[in-house]
């Protein structure tokens, strides 16, 4: 068993889930249903199973004024760190249209996805992040549902040190990365962009 599949594996044990089958309330067991798969909770009684899936969030790198739209998490995991808008998706729901509803909760402002920029997992852990390159609309930039602050940090001024998630951080540096790779300048009203100085 490498390590990964071992993280894979202890993430998977019943100790850190659940006890109950949601179908009919019977004890759920732990079984290996298949080799080289992690252990499964099935139903002692109906057989359903319950299979721990990822959880996907989504997040959204908006450019406003040359700056990156940053807002400070008034709630856990990380509650005080920074972080690009975004959160969880709900079921049913496009993601898409998740990452749009969160930056409008988030910080008040209308954006409109542009691109994908990345999907952000790591071993071991729940959450899934798909992250897009968003554009601004309109709006004027508010700390809303679940946020302490907001800002905009140009390329130097993002606080690296005190970022929310291994996801954030990731996402904001393959971002930098594109932009140079691709000479896009930021757009702001000033001689040179914002990206250009760092
Ligand atoms: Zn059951």
């Amino acid at each position: 068993m490498n390590d990964q599949y071992k993280k894979l594996h202890q993430i998977s044990q019943p100790k850190f889930s659940f006890r109950f089958c949601p179908v009919c309330g019977n004890p759920l067991r732990t079984l290996r249903l298949k080799q080289n798969e992690p252990h499964r909770l099935v139903c002692s009684k109906c057989d359903f199973i319950l299979y721990l899936d990822p959880k996907l969030a989504v997040s959204s790198i908006v450019e406003m004024n040359g700056g990156i739209v940053l807002v400070k998490r008034d709630i856990g995991p990380m509650k005080g760190s920074w972080v690009t808008p975004g959160g969880y998706v709900d079921r049913g729901e496009e993601v898409k249209e998740a990452a749009i509803r969160e930056t409008v909760e988030e910080c008040g402002i209308l954006t409109r996805v542009k691109d994908l920029l990345g999907v952000y997992s790591y071993t071991g852990r729940l959450v899934v992040v798909i992250t897009f390159i968003s554009e601004y609309i309109s709006g004027d930039l508010i700390a809303g549902d679940e946020v302490q602050d907001v800002k905009l940090c140009r390329s130097s001024e993002i606080p690296w040190d005190d970022m929310a998630f291994q996801s954030t951080t990731a996402s904001l540096e393959d971002y930098y990365h594109l932009k140079k790779r691709h000479n896009i300048p930021s757009k702001v009203k000033e001689p040179q962009s914002a990206f250009d100085r760092a």
